[in-house]
């Protein structure tokens, strides 16, 4: 065996036995002679191949590339060339090949033949399409979000652990102004010009929303008025929530800011509405009743007469009560709700208000039962736990069927007195629990069955009880009935 022959054999071995595609190409495209790796890839024989040109394996719309490139180098113009093109499996399926070729020539520099190297790539290429599409994916999603983002008018803004101010929308750029007229440096918990709802108390760095956020709070409904200038301030209403990285540890917090100062404008309006026009009905409201009280006391009037003036004076009364729950809560709204404790005697109270709310009982045919102690001491204002306890049995009374129960529980224990009003009337959906304590709010049922009310009621009685440090509960269950829970410190606990 001389040396070429071995040279021959070594290439043989080469080509047979490599992993990737090979064949030694004709200068007219024919496939002089492929290896295994070809034969696979491809799914055909050497033998058919052997009848094959290139051109006939290449997808149709990767040919001419591949001419171009193969025209070059057969006129000498090139002598290697790369290129990834198509290839077309026995069974019709496509196969992505990276081609290599060289240009071998003869001892006079003529152009013998080629020498071809198919890497197949086809898993590759799957695999860079899997990625590119998730990519565009990630990227459209990125930029649908971004969109969202600056286009949203809730201020959002990023803060980062450390407290940086990492990303910040259009809006809450636009409105960053109002409390930190003297620029701001993008660090959680700077102070401005943020006050609490009372418009007058300045925020502490601990209360800033963004430094409570990255002290890992979490909230919502967060309000707050901000800006020097009381006649240019914005209200806001902020949420917030921890960005966490997926094994829960903690990358950052998301801060939302809404715009309330329309709403706050309009609540603040009504409650100046609803003060105004209470004080100003009084006065004329307790001239009418003067003269009433005078005109009743002439005893030469013909009983019709009197008949008319008591129902005059029924109505005026009525007004009266009504107009005193409007000053109440107006008082409330303005933060005056001023208590003159006293030593009273609960049970008396409650046997009062009980007393006093029979006739109407009677007329709606319940009954009605106390269960509490002989003497039950309080250091209370009065005047306004009556006012809880007449709201709460007028309650029971009117949203009660005939037949009905309504029982006055009042107990002592060694931190609290415990006052508990129940009836087995209508009761309250659930969805409505957490709302009837609300101002002005009326429950569906109490529209629908055209109860006379002003839907004030249970926001004075939670008024009144807060006011003590108290608090009042309720359980409710449609059909069968509710019972409110009041709850006072124990004035020894
Ligand atoms: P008002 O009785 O004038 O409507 P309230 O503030 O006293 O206003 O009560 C608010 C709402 O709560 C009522 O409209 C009614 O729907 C509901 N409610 C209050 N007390 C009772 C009760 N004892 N049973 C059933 N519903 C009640």
């Amino acid at each position: 065996m001389d040396g070429t022959s071995d040279g021959a054999e070594l290439w043989r071995l080469t080509l047979e036995h490599s992993p990737i595609g090979m064949a030694l190409v004709g200068l007219d495209g024919s496939l002089l002679m492929v290896n295994r790796a070809f034969c696979d890839m491809l799914g055909f024989s050497a033998e058919r191949l052997s009848h094959l040109g290139f051109q006939e394996l290449t997808h149709a719309d990767d040919l001419d590339d591949d001419l171009v490139m193969f025209n070059q180098a057969v006129a000498g113009e090139i002598d290697t060339y790369r290129l990834r093109k198509r290839y077309l499996h026995a069974d019709g399926h496509v196969v992505w090949g990276d081609l290599s070729v060289a240009l071998v020539r003869g001892a006079d520099g003529q152009p013998l033949h080629f020498i071809s190297q198919i890497l197949d790539v086809s898993e590759q290429y799957e695999h860079e399409q899997r990625l590119e599409a998730a990519r565009a994916e990630v990227e459209h999603e990125h930029n649908t979000l971004e969109a969202i983002f600056e286009a949203v008018s809730v201020g959002l803004l990023l803060i980062g652990r450390d407290g940086r101010y990492e990303r910040m929308n259009r809006r809450h750029r636009e409105t960053l102004s109002l409390p930190f007229p003297d620029g701001h440096r993008g660090e959680a918990g700077q102070l401005g010009h943020v006050y609490f709802l009372d418009g007058k108390t300045l925020m502490a760095k601990e209360d800033m929303p963004s430094y409570r956020a990255v002290q890992g709070e979490e909230f919502d409904d967060y309000t707050y008025w901000v800006g020097e200038d009381p006649r240019r301030r914005a209200a806001f209403s902020a949420s917030a929530r921890q960005v966490r990285g997926p094994d829960g540890e903690q990358l950052g917090s998301a801060l939302a800011y809404q715009e309330i100062t329309d709403l706050m404008r309009a609540m603040r309006v009504q409650d100046e509405f609803v003060s105004s026009v209470s004080h100003e009905l009084r006065t004329p409201l307790t001239s009418v009743l003067g003269h009433l009280e005078m005109l009743c006391e002439h005893d030469d009037l013909p009983p019709a007469v009197i008949g008319q003036l008591e129902v005059v004076q029924r109505n005026a009364l009525r007004l009266r009560a009504l107009l005193s729950d409007l000053l109440h809560v107006g008082q409330v709204g303005e933060d005056r709700l001023q208590l003159q404790r006293a030593a009273v005697d609960l049970t008396g109270l409650v046997g009062d208000a009980i007393e006093a709310t029979r006739p109407s009982a009677d007329k709606s045919g319940l009954t009605v039962e106390v269960d509490a102690p002989d003497h039950l001491p309080a250091d209370v204002d009065e005047q306004r736990i009556r006012q809880v306890l007449d709201n709460l049995l007028s309650n029971a009374i009117k949203y009660s069927h005939t037949g009905g129960r309504v029982t006055v529980v009042l107990r002592e224990t060694p931190s609290a007195i415990e006052l508990q009003v129940s009836d087995t009337g209508i009761g309250i959906a659930p969805e409505e629990v957490a709302l009837v304590f609300d101002r002005f709010y009326r429950g569906g049922a109490a529209l629908e069955n055209h109860v006379s009310g002003t839907g004030l009621g249970l926001n004075i009685v939670s008024s009144i009880v807060a006011a003590h440090d108290g608090t009042v509960t309720l359980d409710s269950e449609v059909g069968r009935g509710s019972t409110f829970r009041v709850t006072l410190p124990h004035p020894m606990g």
